[in-house]
């Protein structure tokens, strides 16, 4: 991770909460966003905290073992964040939020993961756990190692990556999939999967690059 200082990660938060806020991502005090500030420590939204007009004084610092550090009292969707962390070094970068069209396509019956019906990725919408407990980390977790984005089942949106911007960037890719699904599917509720050697040659390209 390139060397930034808790000061400017802050002001990168404060800007990716606002962008949420202002796309439509996430409202009110839902949601939370996190980053590594070294291995062991993470800068975390705290409780409450209203991502759309963070300031300065909306963080927490807290150890991989739930420890607070410094700030505020952190939010109560923490272990999320911190186990994700534990099982990917190379995760630097944390993102929850109530993404409306992630959590409508997670009350349909619908399996984005082992079909594909438009030509974006494959993202996996887990089982439901409840929010703020052990159960969210347990029903992500099967996804940790391969993907780094999910659908939490009737509760919201979650990405990793390597630092702030991406996981934003993968939030957006995904509220925007979800939307288009739910767009054709208001028009046809049954939707037709890609046929299976087309999946195969997408799944082959989005690993190696090519079709071949
Ligand atoms: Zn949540």
């Amino acid at each position: 991770m390139q060397v930034s200082t808790e000061k400017t990660l802050k002001q990168e938060i404060i800007h990716i909460g606002k962008l949420m806020y202002d796309k439509g991502y996430n409202v009110s005090i839902d949601g939370n966003i996190s980053c590594r500030l070294s291995n062991s420590e993470i800068l975390i939204t705290s409780t409450g905290a209203r991502l759309g007009f963070l300031t300065n004084e909306d963080f927490s610092v807290i150890d991989l073992q739930a420890n607070l550090l410094r700030g505020k009292k952190f939010t109560s969707e923490y272990d999320l964040h911190l186990n994700i962390y534990k099982v990917r070094e190379d995760i630097n970068a944390v993102i929850h939020a109530h993404a409306p069209n992630c959590i409508a396509l997670s009350c349909l019956n619908i399996d984005i993961l082992n079909n594909i019906y438009i030509t974006v990725a494959s993202i996996p919408i887990t089982e439901f756990g409840l929010p703020s407990s052990r159960e969210s980390f347990e029903k992500l977790k099967p996804f940790v190692k391969d993907y780094n984005w999910a659908i939490l089942k009737r509760h919201g949106a979650v990405t990793f990556e390597k630092d702030l911007l991406g996981a934003f960037l993968r939030l957006e890719g995904m509220e925007h999939f979800a939307k288009i699904l739910i767009s054709a599917m208001n028009v046809q509720k049954q939707l037709e999967p890609l046929p299976i050697e087309v999946k195969e040659k997408l799944e082959k390209f989005w690993k190696t690059g090519s079709y071949i």
